[in-house]
């Protein structure tokens, strides 16, 4: 089943945190919660979301949410490769099983992980223990196609934290905010886009685009020239600041 297709909403507002308003969901299933996750982080997460980069400066860093996509999420990497760019990737559990093989190159590519939740619901009002037998069902289903590896972080659907920041970190992982997101999921044509994350951007920047949930050839397309052309005005690409 593809579920990437199914039309399911996978936005957020336009240069802003937050939660964004939203149609009908469907039905969230029981999540079932299994193993823990993997090798303990050195410190603590904190419920705070992380937006930025660890120096500021005219440091910027990507994150994509919603694949992994098979055509995209490849196609994207391809891209990350060529400017050697590292990236952080949110997970949608259900494209997780049913592209494992993306997911071993996402690793494989020297990026970061960060769970986006199992079937990408709004969680907006669920309760801590339903939060965290989806994260947990979402960091398993990781673990099984790359064992070992990190969830470092965790991105709420839709912006809808609600109790999630509070699971995440008691899960070891760091809730992912961004400052700047740019509508990619119109999408609203790669020109478009590139200014937007041009005009956009400010120093330290979490930016958040997606490689999956839709047709993402434009951000691909986009991304491909931001990378450049940023670095031409003399941005360069960081991760999200870590904790120790
Ligand atoms: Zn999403």
């Amino acid at each position: 089943m593809t579920i990437h297709a199914s039309g399911r909403p996978a936005g957020y507002p336009t240069g802003i945190r937050g939660t964004v308003p939203h149609g009908a969901l469907p039905a969230a299933a029981a999540a079932e919660a299994t193993t823990v996750l993997g090798p303990a982080p050195t410190s603590p997460a904190t419920a705070t979301a992380v937006d930025s980069t660890a120096n500021g400066g005219r440091s910027v860093a990507l994150t994509f949410d919603d694949g992994p996509d098979p055509r995209d999420t490849r196609e994207l990497l391809a891209v990350l490769r060529k400017h050697q760019v590292r990236a952080v990737f949110c997970l949608w559990g259900d494209h997780v099983e049913a592209h494992p093989e993306v997911v071993r190159e996402i690793v494989r590519d020297g990026h970061e992980l960060a769970g986006h939740s199992m079937h990408h619901d709004d969680m907006s009002d669920w309760e801590p223990e339903r939060i965290r037998a989806d994260l947990q069902q979402t960091n398993n289903a990781i673990a099984q196609v790359v064992p070992g590896v990190p969830v470092h972080w965790f991105r709420a659907p839709f912006g809808s934290w609600g109790r999630t920041p509070e699971v995440a970190a008691s899960l070891g992982m760091q809730p992912l905010g961004w400052r700047l997101a740019v509508g990619d999921w119109d999408p609203p044509g790669t020109d478009e886009l590139v200014r937007r994350v041009k005009e956009g951007v400010t120093p330290g920047a979490v930016v958040l685009l997606h490689d999956g949930g839709g047709d993402r050839s434009q951000t691909v397309a986009a991304v491909d020239r931001i990378i450049p052309e940023l670095r031409a005005g003399g941005w360069h690409f960081d991760q999200p600041a870590r904790r120790a």
